[in-house]
């Protein structure tokens, strides 16, 4: 592309296109990066400028770019059967072999699948989904879900109002009812004097807490993700989803999590729930379930849910154009076959994984850095003002940007949440780009010191 064709594409971008989560009136100052190609964990910019792409377009192409395996698949299905909908008493054969397929491959008797376009459309369904669930069985007034302050679960009405981002709420009037939160689990801010493990344990209570003050006959689930992605990459203690499964048992409240980032091998499982020991009742998925290259999300939910529904549930009044669109569902069964077959994410728990946990974790003797964090693919760097305090910097996200612009300069996208330094790789990062992707973390981290 020539500049003059850069050119042209940024004025345009600037006058036609509203970005998502962009303050575009700066944006259109500075004007777009417009990337043109990707294989393996590289992209390409217009201006030629090839980067290792440490956070996987956003945390969803865990397979890497440019797997031809997953373009024919789309023109194949395109050519037989471009679109049919699972509306009308129909379906096609790719959706029904994707259920099936996710019934398999996911934890427990979370065998049954509703099919969206995206992770906010699936946590719209559950919101849906849950109050049902208990209305029809005579309980109609159990219908608060709980999530978390600075959870993500989506951009929708729903998924934004079941997040916890405030900056989301004082836009369009949300949450909207019946939806509260508690703190996350945040050891590095919040942990004061007690170990990861003990804090896990009282971050979880406050679930607790909350559902005897708001009564437990009016809860019906309780949403949070494995992992709380956008936010920062906060791993909770490993006492902290056992306590909040324990907690839902006992008090009849649906367990939700949120796999969209952390499903399909991100922690070095499958599934986040794996990694961390507990079973959930209803899991939205999306991202790796077809490594981004088509839009594409699902809603799993155990044989409990799903019989109710049937039994008592009536019609369900909820559906998409594109629920379960075939060319979608073939291309998320072959990013299934590629992961299983390439054994990616057995890769990722015992053999890359470790060995980017090595050379991530040892990022932490830098000046700038408070805490590394790392749980298989997905990390961050805490970046901070004074290392022995576990504190934040005054003006927050001034540094991380700066960092992550310094990597950018170095070949390496890195994402920054205030100044948090976010990783999620290509789930294919061979040793070498490990090394590459440390060695330029080091050098951006210099840079910004
Ligand atoms: N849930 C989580 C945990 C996410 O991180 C995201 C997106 O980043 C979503 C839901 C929303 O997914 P989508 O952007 O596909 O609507």
């Amino acid at each position: 592309m020539t500049e003059l064709d850069i050119k042209t594409l940024q004025a345009l971008d600037a006058a036609h296109h509203l970005h998502p989560f962009n303050d575009n009136a700066a944006l259109a100052k500075k004007g777009t990066r417009i990337l043109t190609r990707g294989e393996g964990c590289y992209v390409w910019d217009a201006l030629g400028n090839k980067l290792l792409d440490a956070f996987a377009g956003l945390w969803c192409v865990n397979v890497g770019y440019g797997r031809k395996e997953l373009g024919a698949v789309a023109a194949k299905q395109m050519t037989e059967l471009a679109y049919y909908n699972s509306f009308f008493q129909c379906t096609t054969g790719p959706t029904v072999r994707l259920a099936a397929k996710l019934a398999e491959l996911t934890p427990g008797d979370l065998n049954h699948a509703f099919f969206t376009n995206s992770g906010s459309e699936a946590n719209d369904t559950i919101l849906r989904m849950v109050r049902h669930f208990w209305a029809v069985q005579d309980q109609p007034q159990k219908k608060i879900v709980i999530g978390r302050h600075n959870g993500y679960h989506g951009s929708t009405v729903a998924g934004a109002s079941l997040g916890g981002m405030k900056g989301m709420h004082a836009q369009g009037g949300l949450p909207i009812p019946d939806i509260v939160h508690i703190d996350p689990p945040f050891w590095f801010a919040d942990g004061g004097d007690l170990s990861p493990e003990e804090y896990g344990l009282v971050a979880a209570r406050r679930l607790e807490a909350k559902i005897l003050e708001l009564g437990p006959d009016k809860v019906a689930a309780f949403i949070g993700e494995p992992i709380m992605g956008a936010i920062g990459v906060y791993i909770p203690p490993h006492s902290y989803w056992p306590e909040i499964e324990r907690i839902c048992r006992k008090y009849d409240v649906l367990l939700i999590a949120d796999e969209v980032i952390c499903g399909f091998g991100r922690t070095g499982e499958w599934f986040a729930g794996q990694y961390f020991g507990f079973q959930a009742d209803i899991m939205p998925i999306a991202k790796g379930l077809s490594s981004g290259y088509i839009p594409i999300g699902a809603v799993m939910f155990n044989d409990r849910v799903a019989k109710v529904l049937a039994e008592q549930g009536g019609e369900l009044a909820h559906g998409y154009t594109y629920s379960g669109h075939p060319v979608c569902a073939a291309v998320a069964l072959e990013n299934i076959r590629i992961l299983e077959d390439e054994k990616i994410v057995e890769r990722c728990k015992t053999d890359t994984g470790p060995y980017l946990a090595k050379r991530w974790q040892e990022l932490a003797d830098h000046p700038l850095v408070g805490e590394s964090r790392i749980a298989g693919m997905v990390g961050a760097l805490e970046l901070v003002p004074k290392k022995s305090e576990r504190k934040f910097f005054d003006e927050r996200g001034k540094v991380g940007v700066m960092c992550r612009d310094f990597a950018l300069k170095r070949g390496l996208i890195l994402r920054a949440t205030y100044d948090s330094m976010l990783l999620s790789p290509p789930l294919i990062i061979s040793f070498d780009q490990i090394d590459e992707l440390a060695d330029k973390t080091r050098g951006a981290l210099d840079d910004t010191a």
